[in-house]
């Protein structure tokens, strides 16, 4: 019921704040996302943490643009 969370990151590009909505329910996962101020792509790393019932959230600039 409660497994979607809200999380604010700063892009790692242009420094604009954005707010995902992460699902929990499926474990931990790696995931891209673009920025819709400087849509450059996001590396974002969710670490679902059972124990403590919190989320991390690694977040990099993915340097090599490969899009
Ligand atoms: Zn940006």
């Amino acid at each position: 019921m409660n497994n979607y969370t809200e999380k604010q990151v700063e892009c790692p590009h242009c420094g604009h704040h954005i707010t995902l909505t992460l699902d929990a329910s499926n474990g931990s996962q790696e995931f891209y996302d673009d920025c819709p101020a400087c849509c450059h792509a996001i590396h974002l790393n969710m670490q679902v943490d059972h124990i403590e019932d919190d989320i991390k959230l690694t977040i990099d600039a993915d340097d090599e643009q490969i899009f």
